[in-house]
């Protein structure tokens, strides 16, 4: 018998999702398609570039540049590369709120720059105080995270944006997980909001393309041309992509996902995950437990490990923050349904 793929019915803690149907049927399509080798398969190459120029829309850039990764850790990666290499300092830093996703740590340990992190205030975004205190010439880009992966905070990303500039640093924002919900908040973000030097935002997470749909977003050529590198047996010049062969797949089922769905779809996916979002934390407050109010469609509670536990072996598929939080990411796959069930599964233990 076939092993059959996930089902989402309990799927709680997520970032991925299911995809939207237009999405699962373009991707099928181009699934031997490489974008990697634009002159040989140019049909993928012009969809990649209405992917990026749709992620432009979405992010508050004209003309952006950029290209779709295999995810959030590539786009953070090639954030923290490029402005490695566009630094000038012989020991490059990179300053990221503690916050962060550990992609930056990856990031910091494949291109040997040292990680700073700064710690974050009592509503868990970054203290620009201590930003500014960890910046110095050494430091290549200060990064900020619209969306953070535990507690789905926005860190103040224009106060980011001037310790960067007094640093002369890049700014870097993590928008893998936000991005598709951000442009109905009233949060201060993306390119048109502030300097932002390069971006990252998923269509893999809240925007329903299939894996491997990443985001890499620059405001100038010259981030990617510090990422280009040399193509001798291609008929294109040169790559700034990390990974070589990519995924066709990703790239139609990003294009797809995004032109079926920004901008209404995405508007009711995010109410609708802002409001089951609210009411599993009225739930689960009004049952005692210490609840992290839902800025963007995610909660956190402090459920007790037990319970987590008696949850998983129900079936929920729910994992703990780092300080131990029940985590409830509400993806567009998630019910109201689904969320009642959850309550009534911890009502009965
Ligand atoms: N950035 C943020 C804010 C994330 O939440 C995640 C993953 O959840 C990543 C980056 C890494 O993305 P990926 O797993 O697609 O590499």
């Amino acid at each position: 018998m076939q092993p059959a793929p996930q089902d989402f019915g309990r799927v709680l803690s997520s970032m991925c999702t299911e995809p939207h149907p237009d999405a699962r049927e373009a991707a099928e399509r181009f699934l031997a398609d490489n974008p990697g080798d634009p002159t040989t398969y140019p049909a993928v190459a012009d969809l990649e570039r209405e992917a990026v120029e749709l992620l432009g829309e979405i992010t508050g850039l004209d003309d952006p540049r950029g290209y779709v990764a295999s995810g959030g850790t590539e786009a953070n990666l090639q954030a923290v590369r490029a402005a490695r290499n566009l630094s000038d300092s012989p020991d490059p830093n990179v300053v990221a709120p503690e916050s962060a996703h550990f992609s930056f740590q990856k990031a910091a340990d494949v291109l040997d720059v040292e990680l700073r992190l700064a710690p974050t205030d009592g509503d868990r975004r970054v203290d620009v105080a201590e930003v500014r205190r960890l910046a110095d010439e050494d430091t290549a880009v200060v990064v900020g995270v619209a969306g953070t992966t535990e507690y789905g905070r926005v860190d103040p990303i224009p106060a980011l944006g001037d310790v960067a500039s007094d640093v002369d640093a890049l700014l870097h924002v993590d928008a893998a997980w936000g991005g598709f919900v951000l442009p109905f908040t009233d949060h201060e973000w993306n390119f048109a909001h502030a300097p932002v030097d390069t971006l990252a935002i998923d269509p893999h997470k809240m925007g329903r393309a299939p894996i491997p749909a990443g985001g890499f977003l620059a405001r100038d050529e010259a981030v990617l041309d510090a990422l280009a590198v040399e193509t001798p047996y291609l008929e294109s010049a040169s790559q700034p992509t990390l990974t070589g062969t990519r995924s066709g797949a990703g790239v139609a089922g990003a294009r797809a996902a995004i032109d079926a769905q920004w901008p209404e779809a995405y508007r009711e996916n995010y109410e609708r995950g802002q409001a089951n979002a609210e009411w599993v934390a009225d739930a689960l407050a009004s049952r005692g437990y210490d609840v992290v109010e839902p800025v963007l469609p995610l909660v956190a509670a402090d459920v007790p490990r037990g319970e987590i536990e008696a949850l998983q072996s129900a079936g929920w598929r729910v994992s703990p923050t780092a300080a131990g939080e029940l985590r409830v990411v509400c993806m567009p796959h998630v019910t109201r349904e689904m969320l009642e069930s959850l309550v009534a599964d911890l009502d009965a233990l």
